[in-house]
């Protein structure tokens, strides 16, 4: 997917800090509204809706300006989740510094940190990294759904999958929690197991999470399966018009075999914090976890 043409804003806003409303609790920070990476199936897109804007999303990109973060400390142990509605480390951040600025804003705080992106650009950062990193919990996601460059060009314009994990791995070994996140997991398409053992040596979790078609976005993500993968088409009927959830059971049942036969534990709604030896991460099952509110947060598998 061709970077598109982004249309930048400045907006002040009274705060940076935004409570969570996720079963994990915490707060989501969103440096930028808007965010040109410009994923086809972004469920973020409802921002448009809360923000006034009517371009497409991943047009346009508000650049927050928001006062110091008076009492860090307030946050110590608190969850913070950066990059929930946008990417921090979009391209645009490059120039505005927005998210490296949160970080100094942050880095005393005592807070347990979960940077989500698609991006290298996290590399840049490296040494406020390192240095958050020896007095906080500091956790950097990338989200990977694909091994395949054709299908994440058709799907995102953020840099190549090849980037994501030199980036992983530079963070990985510098002594840093990272996460692949196998999100979303598109039937048929995401080869969960391809993407484990190519990752696994370099990150301590595996989150699995599911394709969700709710969003406006259904209609394009059908149009693009039918288009050019016409033999998935009768699949994505049954899982997205008729609700038939026996594909995504069938991929958990794969998930824990896997984990068995590579020696990682296996657990749901669970963000254990500690390393684990290099070739043996954490994988946690997402699958419908919009579903499981309230199940706690307890390591172990739910079902
Ligand atoms: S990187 Fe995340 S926030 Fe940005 S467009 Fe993609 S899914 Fe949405």
């Amino acid at each position: 997917m061709e970077q598109p043409i982004i249309k930048v804003d400045h907006v002040t806003t009274k705060g940076v800090m935004t409570k969570s409303n996720t079963p994990l609790g915490g707060y989501s920070v969103n440096p930028y509204v808007g965010c040109p990476h410009a994923c086809k199936y972004c469920y973020a897109s409802f921002m448009k809706r809360f923000t006034g804007h009517t371009e497409d999303w991943g047009t346009f990109m508000d650049v927050k300006d928001w006062p110091v973060i008076a009492n860090p400390k307030k946050y110590a142990g608190q969850k913070i989740i950066i990059g929930t509605v946008t990417d921090g480390y979009n391209p645009l951040e490059e120039r505005y510094r927005k998210t490296r600025q949160l970080l100094t804003e942050l880095k005393d705080s005592g807070a347990d940190i979960l940077i989500c992106t698609k991006s290298d650009l996290v590399l840049r950062d490296m040494d406020l990294l390192m240095e958050i990193n020896r007095k906080n919990r500091l956790t950097v996601s990338w989200s990977v759904n694909t091994l395949d460059e054709e299908f994440k060009n058709d799907m995102d314009a953020a840099v190549s999958i090849e980037r994501r994990l030199a980036a992983m791995k530079q963070v990985y070994d510098a002594g840093i929690r990272t996460v692949c996140f196998i999100s979303p997991v598109f039937p048929g398409l995401t080869d969960i197991e391809a993407i484990f053992h190519r990752a696994k040596d370099q990150c301590d979790l595996i989150w699995l999470e599911n394709l969700n078609l709710r969003g406006g976005f259904k209609a394009d993500i059908m149009k693009y399966i039918a288009e050019k993968h016409p033999e998935l088409f009768p699949l994505y009927e049954m899982i997205y018009n008729k609700k038939n959830r026996s594909y995504f059971r069938m991929l958990e049942q794969k998930a824990e075999e896997m984990a068995r036969v590579n020696n990682c534990q296996f657990v749901d709604n669970e963000t254990p914090y500690e390393r684990v030896p290099q070739g043996h991460p954490t994988i946690v099952d997402y699958f419908y976890h919009e579903e499981v509110r309230g199940t706690g947060n307890s390591g172990k598998r739910n079902k």
